[in-house]
Protein backbone atom coordinates (compact mmCIF):
# COMPACT_ATOMS: atom_id res chain seq x y z
CA UNK A 1 0.00 0.00 0.00
CA UNK A 2 2.94 2.56 0.88
CA UNK A 3 3.81 2.64 -3.01
CA UNK A 4 0.14 2.67 -4.31
CA UNK A 5 0.04 5.99 -1.98
CA UNK A 6 3.71 7.19 -2.97
CA UNK A 7 2.16 7.01 -6.79
CA UNK A 8 -1.49 8.24 -6.34
CA UNK A 9 -0.88 10.57 -3.35
CA UNK A 10 -2.12 14.12 -5.16
CA UNK A 11 -5.07 12.23 -6.94
CA UNK A 12 -5.83 11.37 -3.35
CA UNK A 13 -5.56 14.82 -1.74
CA UNK A 14 -7.96 16.17 -4.69
CA UNK A 15 -10.68 13.66 -4.11
CA UNK A 16 -10.67 14.08 -0.40
CA UNK A 17 -10.51 18.17 -1.08
CA UNK A 18 -13.56 17.52 -3.06
CA UNK A 19 -15.01 16.17 0.00
CA UNK A 20 -14.10 18.47 2.20
CA UNK A 21 -15.19 21.63 0.13
CA UNK A 22 -19.04 20.71 0.47
CA UNK A 23 -19.93 22.47 3.68
CA UNK A 24 -22.24 19.67 4.80
CA UNK A 25 -23.04 20.79 8.07
CA UNK A 26 -26.03 18.71 9.28
CA UNK A 27 -27.33 20.99 12.30
CA UNK A 28 -28.23 23.95 9.96
CA UNK A 29 -31.31 23.37 7.37
CA UNK A 30 -29.27 25.67 4.92
CA UNK A 31 -27.16 23.24 3.93
CA UNK A 32 -29.59 20.21 2.55
CA UNK A 33 -28.37 20.52 -0.46
CA UNK A 34 -24.74 20.50 0.47
CA UNK A 35 -25.91 17.07 2.34
CA UNK A 36 -27.34 15.93 -0.89
CA UNK A 37 -24.31 16.97 -3.19
CA UNK A 38 -21.77 15.23 -0.80
CA UNK A 39 -23.68 12.05 -0.95
CA UNK A 40 -23.32 11.84 -4.44
CA UNK A 41 -19.86 13.01 -4.34
CA UNK A 42 -19.31 9.93 -1.88
CA UNK A 43 -21.46 7.40 -4.28
CA UNK A 44 -18.97 8.29 -7.17
CA UNK A 45 -15.82 8.16 -5.66
CA UNK A 46 -16.82 4.53 -4.82
CA UNK A 47 -17.72 3.73 -8.25
CA UNK A 48 -14.42 5.49 -9.33
CA UNK A 49 -12.60 3.16 -6.85
CA UNK A 50 -13.92 0.27 -8.14
CA UNK A 51 -17.71 -0.28 -6.25
CA UNK A 52 -20.67 -2.97 -8.04
CA UNK A 53 -22.53 -0.27 -7.15
CA UNK A 54 -22.89 2.82 -4.83
CA UNK A 55 -26.16 4.75 -4.77
CA UNK A 56 -27.43 7.67 -2.42
CA UNK A 57 -30.75 6.88 -0.41
CA UNK A 58 -33.38 8.58 0.96
CA UNK A 59 -34.04 8.60 4.52
CA UNK A 60 -36.04 10.06 7.26
CA UNK A 61 -33.48 12.79 7.34
CA UNK A 62 -30.38 13.14 5.58
CA UNK A 63 -29.39 10.49 2.31
CA UNK A 64 -27.26 7.51 3.19
CA UNK A 65 -24.71 6.28 0.94
CA UNK A 66 -24.34 2.49 0.56
CA UNK A 67 -22.46 0.68 -1.68
CA UNK A 68 -20.57 -2.67 -2.42
CA UNK A 69 -17.96 -5.05 -3.84
CA UNK A 70 -18.95 -8.11 -4.15
CA UNK A 71 -15.71 -10.98 -4.62
CA UNK A 72 -16.96 -14.04 -3.41
CA UNK A 73 -20.69 -14.81 -1.67
CA UNK A 74 -18.80 -17.19 0.43
CA UNK A 75 -15.85 -14.61 1.41
CA UNK A 76 -16.96 -12.52 5.26
CA UNK A 77 -18.19 -9.33 4.30
CA UNK A 78 -17.00 -5.88 5.83
CA UNK A 79 -19.37 -3.32 6.46
CA UNK A 80 -17.69 0.44 6.55
CA UNK A 81 -19.41 2.49 8.06
CA UNK A 82 -18.54 6.73 8.47
CA UNK A 83 -20.05 9.53 8.10
CA UNK A 84 -20.15 12.33 6.10
CA UNK A 85 -21.61 15.47 7.87
CA UNK A 86 -19.20 18.18 10.18
CA UNK A 87 -19.98 20.29 12.83
CA UNK A 88 -20.94 23.94 12.34
CA UNK A 89 -17.49 25.69 11.70
CA UNK A 90 -17.93 28.72 13.65
CA UNK A 91 -16.43 30.66 15.42
CA UNK A 92 -14.75 31.75 11.66
CA UNK A 93 -12.11 33.96 12.93
CA UNK A 94 -10.74 31.60 15.08
CA UNK A 95 -9.47 29.84 11.49
CA UNK A 96 -5.94 30.30 10.26
CA UNK A 97 -7.81 29.34 6.38
CA UNK A 98 -11.24 28.84 5.32
CA UNK A 99 -12.55 25.58 6.88
CA UNK A 100 -14.25 24.58 3.38
CA UNK A 101 -10.87 25.37 1.42
CA UNK A 102 -8.82 22.61 2.70
CA UNK A 103 -5.21 22.93 2.46
CA UNK A 104 -1.69 20.62 3.43
CA UNK A 105 0.01 22.93 5.38
CA UNK A 106 3.10 22.34 8.49
CA UNK A 107 1.22 21.87 11.97
CA UNK A 108 2.67 23.71 14.61
CA UNK A 109 5.35 20.60 15.39
CA UNK A 110 6.48 21.30 11.64
CA UNK A 111 4.84 18.35 10.27
CA UNK A 112 2.16 18.16 7.44
CA UNK A 113 -1.01 18.22 8.19
CA UNK A 114 -4.49 18.57 5.89
CA UNK A 115 -6.41 21.48 7.64
CA UNK A 116 -10.38 22.33 6.79
CA UNK A 117 -13.78 20.82 8.46
CA UNK A 118 -13.69 17.52 8.01
CA UNK A 119 -10.30 16.62 7.53
CA UNK A 120 -10.46 14.28 10.26
CA UNK A 121 -14.04 13.68 11.59
CA UNK A 122 -15.29 11.79 9.38
CA UNK A 123 -14.69 12.66 5.92
CA UNK A 124 -10.67 11.99 6.26
CA UNK A 125 -11.08 9.12 8.39
CA UNK A 126 -13.75 7.27 6.08
CA UNK A 127 -12.27 8.39 2.86
CA UNK A 128 -9.10 5.94 4.46
CA UNK A 129 -11.63 2.97 3.83
CA UNK A 130 -12.41 3.78 0.18
CA UNK A 131 -8.70 4.31 -0.85
CA UNK A 132 -7.47 0.99 1.02
CA UNK A 133 -10.30 -0.90 -0.70
CA UNK A 134 -9.02 0.62 -4.18
CA UNK A 135 -5.99 -0.50 -3.33
CA UNK A 136 -7.04 -4.01 -2.68
CA UNK A 137 -9.04 -4.28 -5.31
CA UNK A 138 -6.70 -2.86 -7.89
CA UNK A 139 -3.84 -5.44 -6.71
CA UNK A 140 -6.09 -8.17 -6.59
CA UNK A 141 -5.83 -8.89 -3.25
CA UNK A 142 -9.26 -8.18 -2.19
CA UNK A 143 -10.60 -11.27 -0.99
CA UNK A 144 -13.44 -10.05 1.55
CA UNK A 145 -16.96 -8.44 0.31
CA UNK A 146 -16.92 -4.95 1.12
CA UNK A 147 -20.29 -2.93 1.83
CA UNK A 148 -20.04 0.69 2.71
CA UNK A 149 -22.45 2.55 4.89
CA UNK A 150 -21.77 6.41 5.10
CA UNK A 151 -24.62 8.60 7.23
CA UNK A 152 -24.96 12.50 7.16
CA UNK A 153 -26.78 13.23 10.65
CA UNK A 154 -23.71 11.33 13.01
CA UNK A 155 -23.08 15.06 14.23
CA UNK A 156 -26.69 15.67 15.73
CA UNK A 157 -26.97 11.86 16.71
CA UNK A 158 -28.31 9.88 14.07
CA UNK A 159 -31.95 10.56 14.77
CA UNK A 160 -32.82 8.70 11.20
CA UNK A 161 -30.15 5.97 10.96
CA UNK A 162 -31.74 3.20 13.12
CA UNK A 163 -35.15 2.86 11.24
CA UNK A 164 -32.85 3.31 7.95
CA UNK A 165 -30.90 0.30 8.77
CA UNK A 166 -34.05 -1.52 10.42
CA UNK A 167 -35.70 -1.04 7.15
CA UNK A 168 -32.72 -2.33 5.05
CA UNK A 169 -31.36 -5.37 7.48
CA UNK A 170 -30.98 -7.76 4.66
CA UNK A 171 -29.01 -5.60 2.38
CA UNK A 172 -26.37 -4.63 5.23
CA UNK A 173 -25.61 -8.46 6.04
CA UNK A 174 -21.86 -8.73 6.75
CA UNK A 175 -19.36 -9.82 9.80
CA UNK A 176 -18.20 -7.26 11.32
CA UNK A 177 -18.66 -3.29 10.71
CA UNK A 178 -15.71 -1.36 10.49
CA UNK A 179 -15.29 2.41 11.59
CA UNK A 180 -12.86 4.92 11.69
CA UNK A 181 -14.37 7.73 13.75
CA UNK A 182 -12.45 7.86 16.65
CA UNK A 183 -8.65 8.99 17.91
CA UNK A 184 -5.58 7.13 19.16
CA UNK A 185 -3.91 7.36 22.96
CA UNK A 186 -1.22 9.09 20.99
CA UNK A 187 1.14 8.72 17.89
CA UNK A 188 3.70 6.57 19.90
CA UNK A 189 0.77 4.73 21.81
CA UNK A 190 -1.54 3.19 18.93
CA UNK A 191 -4.61 1.74 20.42
CA UNK A 192 -7.87 0.24 19.65
CA UNK A 193 -10.90 0.88 20.98
CA UNK A 194 -12.61 -1.99 22.73
CA UNK A 195 -16.25 -0.11 24.38
CA UNK A 196 -17.61 2.94 24.48
CA UNK A 197 -20.08 4.40 26.82
CA UNK A 198 -24.16 4.69 26.59
CA UNK A 199 -25.44 7.70 28.12
CA UNK A 200 -28.93 9.01 29.88
CA UNK A 201 -29.65 12.59 29.92
CA UNK A 202 -32.57 14.25 31.81
CA UNK A 203 -34.24 17.66 32.98
CA UNK A 204 -34.98 17.99 36.12
CA UNK A 205 -37.27 20.96 37.50
CA UNK A 206 -38.05 21.67 40.71
CA UNK A 207 -41.27 23.97 41.82
CA UNK A 208 -41.66 25.24 45.32
CA UNK A 209 -44.05 28.17 45.92
CA UNK A 210 -46.61 28.99 42.69
CA UNK A 211 -44.60 32.52 42.19
CA UNK A 212 -41.30 34.34 42.53
CA UNK A 213 -41.52 35.51 46.24
CA UNK A 214 -40.31 38.64 48.51
CA UNK A 215 -37.13 36.67 50.30
CA UNK A 216 -37.85 39.29 53.23
CA UNK A 217 -41.40 38.45 53.61
CA UNK A 218 -41.31 34.52 53.39
CA UNK A 219 -37.14 33.45 53.33
CA UNK A 220 -36.70 31.04 56.14
CA UNK A 221 -40.48 29.94 56.29
CA UNK A 222 -40.83 28.71 52.30
CA UNK A 223 -38.53 26.24 51.14
CA UNK A 224 -36.46 27.40 48.46
CA UNK A 225 -36.60 25.16 44.97
CA UNK A 226 -32.42 25.65 44.40
CA UNK A 227 -32.01 25.00 48.01
CA UNK A 228 -33.94 21.55 47.70
CA UNK A 229 -32.77 20.74 44.30
CA UNK A 230 -29.10 21.42 45.62
CA UNK A 231 -29.82 19.27 48.53
CA UNK A 232 -31.39 16.25 46.37
CA UNK A 233 -28.35 16.55 43.88
CA UNK A 234 -25.77 16.29 46.50
CA UNK A 235 -27.33 13.49 47.59
CA UNK A 236 -27.42 11.42 44.40
CA UNK A 237 -23.50 10.40 45.00
CA UNK A 238 -22.32 9.60 48.08
CA UNK A 239 -18.57 10.17 50.08
CA UNK A 240 -17.38 7.19 47.92
CA UNK A 241 -17.94 8.32 44.78
CA UNK A 242 -20.86 5.95 43.94
CA UNK A 243 -23.85 7.05 42.56
CA UNK A 244 -27.25 6.46 44.75
CA UNK A 245 -30.14 5.38 42.96
CA UNK A 246 -31.24 2.08 44.11
CA UNK A 247 -30.44 0.05 41.05
CA UNK A 248 -28.29 1.97 39.17
CA UNK A 249 -24.70 -0.98 39.36
CA UNK A 250 -27.25 -3.69 38.70
CA UNK A 251 -26.54 -4.48 35.14
CA UNK A 252 -22.96 -2.80 34.78
CA UNK A 253 -20.87 -5.88 34.28
CA UNK A 254 -17.70 -6.15 36.18
CA UNK A 255 -14.32 -6.57 34.84
CA UNK A 256 -11.98 -9.56 34.84
CA UNK A 257 -8.71 -8.93 36.53
CA UNK A 258 -6.82 -9.81 33.39
CA UNK A 259 -9.30 -7.22 31.24
CA UNK A 260 -8.37 -4.43 34.02
CA UNK A 261 -4.81 -5.34 33.26
CA UNK A 262 -4.85 -4.81 29.31
CA UNK A 263 -6.93 -1.89 29.80
CA UNK A 264 -4.11 -0.47 32.76
CA UNK A 265 -1.74 -0.69 29.97
CA UNK A 266 -2.38 2.77 28.61
CA UNK A 267 0.11 4.88 29.73
CA UNK A 268 -1.60 7.75 31.94
CA UNK A 269 0.32 10.33 33.39
CA UNK A 270 -1.67 11.75 36.42
CA UNK A 271 0.48 14.99 36.99
CA UNK A 272 -0.05 15.86 33.33
CA UNK A 273 -3.67 15.33 33.44
CA UNK A 274 -4.46 17.13 36.40
CA UNK A 275 -2.83 20.41 34.55
CA UNK A 276 -4.12 19.24 31.36
CA UNK A 277 -7.76 20.52 33.05
CA UNK A 278 -6.12 22.85 36.02
CA UNK A 279 -7.02 20.79 39.16
CA UNK A 280 -5.48 19.99 41.72
CA UNK A 281 -6.78 17.03 43.07
CA UNK A 282 -8.87 13.85 40.59
CA UNK A 283 -12.30 13.22 42.59
CA UNK A 284 -14.12 9.65 41.46
CA UNK A 285 -16.04 6.37 42.21
CA UNK A 286 -13.18 4.29 45.15
CA UNK A 287 -11.41 1.36 44.24
CA UNK A 288 -11.20 2.62 40.75
CA UNK A 289 -8.30 3.82 38.63
CA UNK A 290 -8.70 7.93 36.97
CA UNK A 291 -8.67 5.75 33.03
CA UNK A 292 -11.28 2.71 34.76
CA UNK A 293 -13.93 5.36 35.70
CA UNK A 294 -13.98 7.17 32.12
CA UNK A 295 -13.72 3.85 30.49
CA UNK A 296 -15.42 1.01 32.06
CA UNK A 297 -17.24 2.73 35.12
CA UNK A 298 -20.37 4.82 34.87
CA UNK A 299 -21.24 7.92 36.12
CA UNK A 300 -23.46 10.95 37.02
CA UNK A 301 -22.75 14.63 36.29
CA UNK A 302 -24.46 18.25 36.63
CA UNK A 303 -24.16 19.54 33.41
CA UNK A 304 -26.46 23.04 33.93
CA UNK A 305 -28.60 24.19 37.20
CA UNK A 306 -30.04 27.27 37.05
CA UNK A 307 -33.30 29.24 38.21
CA UNK A 308 -33.97 32.56 40.13
CA UNK A 309 -31.99 35.70 39.53
CA UNK A 310 -28.89 36.07 38.02
CA UNK A 311 -29.01 39.25 36.47
CA UNK A 312 -26.92 42.41 37.29
CA UNK A 313 -27.23 43.31 40.89
CA UNK A 314 -29.39 42.08 43.92
CA UNK A 315 -33.31 41.08 43.56
CA UNK A 316 -33.98 39.60 46.57
CA UNK A 317 -36.08 36.83 45.47
CA UNK A 318 -37.43 33.47 46.71
CA UNK A 319 -37.94 31.41 43.36
CA UNK A 320 -40.71 29.43 42.47
CA UNK A 321 -38.63 27.48 40.16
CA UNK A 322 -35.23 25.65 39.82
CA UNK A 323 -34.05 23.08 37.20
CA UNK A 324 -30.79 21.28 36.31
CA UNK A 325 -29.43 19.35 33.35
CA UNK A 326 -27.81 15.54 34.43
CA UNK A 327 -26.31 13.38 32.38
CA UNK A 328 -25.65 9.85 33.41
CA UNK A 329 -22.86 8.02 31.33
CA UNK A 330 -23.39 4.25 31.01
CA UNK A 331 -21.27 1.41 30.33
CA UNK A 332 -22.24 -1.62 28.20
CA UNK A 333 -24.97 -3.91 29.47
CA UNK A 334 -26.59 -0.67 31.38
CA UNK A 335 -29.84 0.27 29.56
CA UNK A 336 -30.48 4.05 29.07
CA UNK A 337 -34.49 3.79 29.22
CA UNK A 338 -33.95 1.72 32.94
CA UNK A 339 -31.82 3.75 34.62
CA UNK A 340 -34.12 7.01 32.99
CA UNK A 341 -36.52 5.31 34.89
CA UNK A 342 -34.59 4.46 38.12
CA UNK A 343 -33.79 8.05 38.74
CA UNK A 344 -37.10 9.46 38.19
CA UNK A 345 -38.49 7.07 40.36
CA UNK A 346 -35.80 8.03 43.35
CA UNK A 347 -36.00 11.46 42.67
CA UNK A 348 -39.76 11.19 43.07
CA UNK A 349 -39.37 9.03 45.89
CA UNK A 350 -36.40 11.49 48.32
CA UNK A 351 -38.23 15.23 46.64
CA UNK A 352 -39.87 16.42 49.72
CA UNK A 353 -43.43 16.92 49.90
CA UNK A 354 -43.45 20.63 49.96
CA UNK A 355 -42.38 20.25 46.52
CA UNK A 356 -42.97 19.04 42.93
CA UNK A 357 -40.51 17.17 40.78
CA UNK A 358 -40.43 16.54 37.18
CA UNK A 359 -38.05 14.60 35.29
CA UNK A 360 -38.06 14.98 31.26
CA UNK A 361 -35.67 12.64 29.61
CA UNK A 362 -34.03 14.43 26.80
CA UNK A 363 -31.18 11.79 25.40
CA UNK A 364 -30.16 8.54 25.30
CA UNK A 365 -28.06 5.90 24.12
CA UNK A 366 -26.25 2.45 24.62
CA UNK A 367 -22.75 1.82 25.30
CA UNK A 368 -21.58 -1.49 24.04
CA UNK A 369 -18.49 -3.23 24.08
CA UNK A 370 -16.09 -5.28 21.39
CA UNK A 371 -14.22 -8.36 22.33
CA UNK A 372 -10.92 -8.23 22.17
CA UNK A 373 -10.56 -12.06 21.28
CA UNK A 374 -12.52 -11.61 17.97
CA UNK A 375 -10.82 -12.58 14.63
CA UNK A 376 -11.60 -9.02 13.74
CA UNK A 377 -9.80 -7.17 16.69
CA UNK A 378 -6.87 -9.21 16.36
CA UNK A 379 -6.50 -8.82 12.59
CA UNK A 380 -6.99 -4.90 13.35
CA UNK A 381 -4.25 -5.45 16.26
CA UNK A 382 -1.88 -7.07 13.80
CA UNK A 383 -2.51 -4.97 10.70
CA UNK A 384 -1.61 -1.69 13.32
CA UNK A 385 1.34 -3.84 15.01
CA UNK A 386 3.19 -4.09 11.58
CA UNK A 387 2.20 -0.54 10.83
CA UNK A 388 3.08 1.00 13.55
CA UNK A 389 5.70 -0.42 15.12
CA UNK A 390 4.29 -1.16 18.77
CA UNK A 391 1.26 -3.59 19.31
CA UNK A 392 -2.05 -1.25 20.28
CA UNK A 393 -3.35 -0.75 23.30
CA UNK A 394 -7.14 -1.97 23.72
CA UNK A 395 -9.03 1.42 25.04
CA UNK A 396 -12.57 2.43 26.34
CA UNK A 397 -13.65 5.64 25.05
CA UNK A 398 -15.93 7.38 27.82
CA UNK A 399 -18.18 9.18 24.80
CA UNK A 400 -20.72 7.55 23.17
CA UNK A 401 -21.74 7.02 19.23
CA UNK A 402 -25.24 5.69 19.90
CA UNK A 403 -25.44 4.51 16.29
CA UNK A 404 -22.66 1.58 16.69
CA UNK A 405 -24.56 0.27 19.61
CA UNK A 406 -28.25 0.72 17.47
CA UNK A 407 -26.41 -1.26 14.67
CA UNK A 408 -24.79 -3.69 16.88
CA UNK A 409 -28.77 -4.86 17.89
CA UNK A 410 -30.15 -4.35 14.66
CA UNK A 411 -27.80 -6.33 12.70
CA UNK A 412 -26.11 -8.40 14.85
CA UNK A 413 -22.85 -7.73 14.17
CA UNK A 414 -20.02 -6.16 16.49
CA UNK A 415 -18.42 -3.19 15.23
CA UNK A 416 -14.44 -2.30 15.20
CA UNK A 417 -13.35 0.71 16.01
CA UNK A 418 -9.72 1.48 13.89
CA UNK A 419 -9.89 5.52 15.02
CA UNK A 420 -6.60 6.93 13.37
CA UNK A 421 -7.52 10.80 14.76
CA UNK A 422 -5.38 12.64 17.85
CA UNK A 423 -6.14 14.83 20.29
CA UNK A 424 -4.29 17.21 18.61
CA UNK A 425 -6.62 17.25 15.51
CA UNK A 426 -8.60 19.24 17.30
CA UNK A 427 -11.94 17.95 15.56
CA UNK A 428 -15.71 19.71 16.14
CA UNK A 429 -13.09 22.99 16.71
CA UNK A 430 -11.08 25.63 14.60
CA UNK A 431 -8.25 24.54 12.61
CA UNK A 432 -9.26 20.63 12.71
CA UNK A 433 -6.52 19.14 10.74
CA UNK A 434 -5.26 15.47 9.90
CA UNK A 435 -1.21 14.67 10.21
CA UNK A 436 -0.87 13.01 6.79
CA UNK A 437 1.20 10.81 8.45
CA UNK A 438 -1.81 9.42 10.78
CA UNK A 439 -3.66 9.29 7.33
CA UNK A 440 -1.77 7.67 5.45
CA UNK A 441 -1.29 4.96 8.52
CA UNK A 442 -4.04 4.24 8.64
CA UNK A 443 -4.79 3.58 4.97
CA UNK A 444 -1.98 0.69 5.59
CA UNK A 445 -3.09 -0.40 8.66
CA UNK A 446 -6.56 -0.72 6.79
CA UNK A 447 -5.42 -2.93 3.88
CA UNK A 448 -3.51 -4.70 6.15
CA UNK A 449 -6.66 -5.59 8.42
CA UNK A 450 -8.21 -7.04 5.68
CA UNK A 451 -5.04 -8.98 4.89
CA UNK A 452 -5.09 -11.01 8.24
CA UNK A 453 -8.89 -10.81 8.82
CA UNK A 454 -9.96 -14.45 7.72
CA UNK A 455 -12.14 -14.56 4.71
ZN1 LIG B 1 -17.27 11.74 13.81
Amino acid sequence: MKQYIDDNKERFFEELFSLLRIPSVSAKKEHKADMRHCAERLAVLLMEAGADEAAVYPSDGNPVVFGKKTIDPKFKTVLVYGHYDVQPPEPLEKWDSDPFEPVIKKDPTGRDAIYGRGANDDKGQLFMHIKAFEYLLRSGKLNHNVKFIFEGEEEISSPSLPAWVRANKSMLKSDVILVSDTTMISEKVPSINCGMRGMAYLEVTLTGPDKDLHSGHYGGTVANPIQTLCDIISSLIDKDGRVTVPGFYDDVVELSRSDRAQLARAPFDMKEFKSSVGVKALRGEKGYTPLERIGIRPCLDVCGIWGGYTGEGAKTVLPSVAHAKISMRLVPNQSSAIITRLFKKHIEKIAPKYCKIEVKPCEGGEGFLIPISSPAFQAASKAMTEVYGIQPVPSRGGGSIAVLADMQKILGVDPLLMGFGLERDTIHSPNESFLLKQFFAGMESIAKFFEYYDN
